[in-house]
């Protein structure tokens, strides 16, 4: 296995989290990115630099690979597919990632596939959005290249068209959502599958970003079992082989809907490292290589925080915040070293485990505290 040459498209934190655990297994990772500072460059001896979207590095970067993964989306799936004509192995396949890739696409292969969705309209820009003035209040997001809520906004009224995107975007109906919770689920190349228990996300209102997640979610065992069900269908419909984080909704009047998938490892899946048996990394890892699936039983509870530049740590010196942090029992810091960046950039986060989610949520309390941070209660 050890032999087996692994490329990962994307060098930032998932990518440094998979490389961390395919040590364990004694591989060498190879990582593309563009940027010579992105957080796997230091950690692996076959760091590429070259844009992930682009074709021609693409190509070149897996003519010396056996498998391919991602820990993006935004990746050249014209090349993936060049690249298992060739005899590589690409997980998940270029065609799950294309679908993903546009927010229509996804939306309209999970309604294939008889999975619930928030029901949406296709928007061609600004000016087409007029043509839906009876279907606002609505939330508008941009076909692609959306992430951490940046593709994102509410439409009000007829007013907010004039600050709406001219890109081509779908109009969701406005969900009255309890809770958003995630369950990532794994599929490998004989068909087994295993998730994760839910978990439930609480995202910044004002940014849409995640700001902490809880695991395991607050909610009853039959929606968690209809959850699981969810990504279990999905993953299926999608023919997956990979790792699939599928965030869902769940309404007020009880109803889970499936918001969007990321075909990779994903940020509510962060805890696994600590709180589970496998992580979601060895997992994906364990899939690629076509080693057998690991065990995703739950060891603890926990609470992640995510901490976003600048705001997480503001009022205090990063250093001298995280060295408190590090006082408390069962606080697990993942720092990413990125060189700083723009408002909302995640710079790191903090998983707390506890015996019981009460118990996590206080410690958690208190580290939110020393970081300056707030909690809005959900
Ligand atoms: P991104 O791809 O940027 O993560 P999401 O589709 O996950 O974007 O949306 C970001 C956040 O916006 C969600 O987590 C949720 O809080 C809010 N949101 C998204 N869609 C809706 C909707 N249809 N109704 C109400 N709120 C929504």
């Amino acid at each position: 296995m050890e032999r087996l040459k692994v490329g990962v498209l994307g060098g930032g934190q998932l990518g440094s989290m998979l490389i961390r655990h395919a040590i364990d297994f004694g591989l060498n990772i190879a990582v593309l990115d563009k940027h010579a500072d992105s957080p796997c460059a230091r950690y692996t001896s076959s760091f590429c630099i070259g844009d992930p979207m682009n074709y021609d590095d693409v190509l070149a970067f897996g003519k010396n690979l056996d498998v391919i993964t991602i820990e993006k989306e935004a990746v050249n799936t014209k090349a993936l597919k060049a690249l298992v004509q060739q005899g590589k192995k690409v997980f998940p396949s270029p065609d799950i990632i294309e679908i993903i890739q546009n927010k229509n696409t996804q939306k309209k292969f999970l309604e294939s596939a008889e999975i619930p969705v928030v029901p949406a309209v296709t928007i061609n820009g600004r000016e087409d959005l007029r043509r839906y003035l009876n279907k606002l209040p609505g939330c508008l997001k941009k076909c692609e290249n959306g992430y951490d809520g940046k593709g994102v906004m509410i439409i009000k009224n007829e007013q907010d068209i004039d600050i709406a995107f001219e890109e081509p975007s779908i109009l969701e109906e406005l969900v009255d959502i309890k809770n958003e919770i995630s369950v990532i689920v794994t599929r490998n190349e004989e068909g087994v599958v295993h998730c994760y228990d839910p978990v439930m996300m609480i995202f910044d209102k004002e940014r849409m970003i995640l700001d902490y997640q809880i695991s395991p979610a607050n909610i009853s065992e039959e929606q968690a079992s209809d959850a699981i069900d969810i990504a279990v269908k999905t993953a299926k419909a999608l023919n997956l082989v990979g790792i699939l984080a599928v965030e869902m909704f769940l309404t007020n009047d009880g109803k889970l809907l499936v918001n969007e998938l990321a075909p990779r490892p994903h940020n509510s899946g962060h805890h696994t490292i600590e709180a589970c048996v496998t992580s979601q990394y060895e997992q994906l890892l364990r899939v690629v290589t076509g080693l057998p699936l690991g065990d995703t039983r739950m060891k603890n509870s926990s609470v992640m925080i995510n901490l976003l530049e600048p705001s997480a740590l503001r009022k205090k010196n990063v250093e001298l915040a995280l060295k408190e942090v590090l006082y408390s029992n069962d606080v697990h810091l993942h720092w990413y070293g990125k060189t700083g960046g723009h408002e909302g950039r995640k710079m790191g986060h903090i998983t707390i485990t506890g015996s019981t989610i009460d118990n996590a949520f206080s410690k958690a309390k208190t580290i939110r505290n020393i970081l300056n941070m707030e909690y809005e209660e959900s």
